[in-house]
């Protein structure tokens, strides 16, 4: 097995998953077997617990792990599922150290951070290439180069370069600025960045470089002879208008031909006859996002609005909160020449003036956690269920739009989820008794219903028609649920209940008659839309939304 390391440099924030999903991309189409890994320096034990304001989204796998944002890339890139073996955070290494040494696993030795964490993080690393027999492994370092926090992944990096020279490799991810005040690129701090990355006893083998454009030739020179690296693994990554087009770029510059050749392998696809043929799928659909981008301004744009709670909250990126939401539209909307437009529109604002939502083609109600806004979400839902606006609602999305029919369909003024009125004479949505002893022992960490469960889709419906089959998969992040003594009447009423978990307990999906989109899902579509295979509800609902006039 062989294992490429990627860290990064100056500052966070440059694209360091989607490089490594690009290089997992890369690598895939010349014919290897590679698992992306991410190790996050922080010591939550996994995501699950953190403020998505903190993290940005938590993605969920199939076995149930609470991740990172950049196992989404890494899945959406490589078009594969991972399993929880492609994620460490500090916390769960520390974890397992601590636990060992109280076990005495260590037989009475004085367990040092150097040697015992590095022994763990080397053993996860190995384990996520065994677990999936990978020939490459490829792991994303958390943090900047230079930062106290990250230290023990470059120490291990360090150990395992040291043990098997040729087997691993180091790419670093650096940032050159280019100051309005200067108008010109400087190539100082990603120079410091590698000193920082020499300082620990690691010398990369291929320099990435971010920046608003490519490098020129005067830039190159600099960093060879600072960096002591061969001009030709310098390497320029630019800004560009799409993620999905980083792997390309990078293909131009040969990247993956250099990579294997630090590492002693030639390309397994080398002799087909257009070089990389997974890649060829990939370019195909890079002139989809480049042909409905071309489209003539208004003319076949889609606006969509995504109404939630976590707007207008400060500095931090309100789009990382809902990744999945924002790829899954785009993905369904560029298979069927679509430019997208996503609009977030903040749930307290709709509660004073629900007119704020006419123009949209689309509404989302994405999920979410708390009383926040709760009653500018159901606002929004009875609008675009009285409007017929196409409605996607996702896991808490449904559950509102459950509300919402209880509410203002049945008649039932107090209805509500037992997440926000415990108390409520009409609970539609109600916690699951094993979750409510969860919460009693605050027992918060990885214990909602979480990964994947199967479903079984009603006939005729909707829904079922879009899946184009009855048995189905999807992944789940919640603690509430559709409370089954208002099964019937909310039937009787018009809103149908399609998916259920096959012992028909519980309820996944909901459909309305009658609308010309409007789905809630129990679970998180978004989590499984990827590029080469978009999302069957998210197809729908963005074709859905395509055919409503927008102003
Ligand atoms: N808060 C809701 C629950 O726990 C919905 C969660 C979500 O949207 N992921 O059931």
């Amino acid at each position: 097995m062989k294992y490429i390391f990627v860290s990064g440099g100056v500052i966070s924030g440059i694209g360091k998953g989607i490089a490594t999903s690009s290089i997992a991309l890369l690598l895939k189409s010349a014919g290897f077997k590679v698992v992306p890994m991410k190790m996050d320096p922080y010591l939550n034990v996994d995501a699950g617990t953190m403020n998505p304001i903190e993290h940005g989204e938590v993605f969920v796998l199939d076995d149930g792990a609470e991740t990172d944002q950049d196992l989404g890339h890494y899945e959406r890139f490589l078009n594969e599922s991972l399993n929880k073996t492609s994620i460490a955070t500090q916390g769960s290494i520390y974890l397992s150290v601590i636990q060992k040494e109280r076990n005495l696993e260590y037989d009475g030795e004085c367990v040092d951070v150097v040697t015992y964490v590095t022994e763990e993080i080397i053993k996860r690393i190995k384990e996520a290439g065994r677990s999936k027999n990978a020939d490459i492994v490829l792991i994303e370092i958390g943090g900047t180069t230079g930062e106290y926090q990250n230290v023990l992944f470059l120490e291990a990096n360090r150990i395992m370069k040291l043990k098997n020279p040729g087997d691993v490799a180091h790419i670093h991810i650096t940032y050159l600025p280019v100051p309005s005040s200067i108008g010109e690129m400087k190539s100082k701090p990603a120079q410091m960045s590698v000193r920082d990355l020499n300082a620990v006893g690691i010398q990369p083998d291929i320099l990435l470089a971010r920046a608003s454009r490519s490098l020129d030739q005067n830039r190159i020179k600099k960093l060879a002879i600072s960096t002591g690296l061969e001009p030709e693994y310098i390497i320029s990554a630019p800004d560009v208008d799409s993620i999905y087009k980083v792997p390309v770029g990078f293909e131009d510059q040969q990247l993956t031909k250099k990579l294997l050749s630090k590492l002693g392998l030639i390309e397994k696809n080398a002799d087909l006859p257009a070089g990389r043929q997974g890649l060829k799928e990939w370019q195909g659909f890079v002139s989809k996002i480049d042909s409905a981008l071309r489209e003539p301004e208004g003319k076949r744009t889609v606006k969509i609005a995504i109404v939630g709670k976590y707007f207008a909250t400060g500095d931090y990126t309100l789009s990382d909160s809902y990744i999945s939401v924002i790829e899954a539209i785009k993905h369904a909307a560029w298979t069927q020449a679509l430019n997208p437009e996503i609009y977030w529109v903040d749930a307290g604002k709709v509660e004073k003036n629900p007119e704020i939502l006419k123009g949209y083609q689309g509404i989302i109600v994405p999920g979410g956690f708390g009383s926040r806004d709760i009653e500018g979400k159901i606002i929004t839902i009875k609008y675009a269920r009285e409007n017929n606006i196409p409605y996607f609602g996702l896991c808490y999305g449904m559950q509102l739009a459950t509300v919402e029919f209880a509410r203002n369909v049945l008649g039932y003024k107090d209805a509500n989820t037992t997440e926000i009125d415990p108390d409520t004479a009409h609970p539609v949505i109600h916690i699951m008794p094993d979750q409510e002893k969860k919460l009693l022992e605050r027992n918060y960490g990885a214990t909602m219903r979480l990964g994947a469960w199967d479903c079984v889709l009603s006939e005729g419906s909707g829904v079922r028609k879009l899946y184009g089959k009855k048995d189905i998969s999807e992944r789940h992040r919640h603690r509430y649920e559709f409370n089954n003594d208002y099964r019937q009447e909310i039937e009787k009423n018009g809103m149908q209940i399609v998916g259920t978990s096959p012992d028909g307990k519980l309820v996944e999906v909901i459909e309305l008659k009658d609308h010309p989109f409007f789905v809630g899902t129990q679970f998180h579509p978004e989590l499984k839309s990827r590029p080469l295979d978009p999302h069957p509800l998210f197809i729908g609902f963005i074709e859905a939304a395509s055919k409503i006039k927008a102003s």
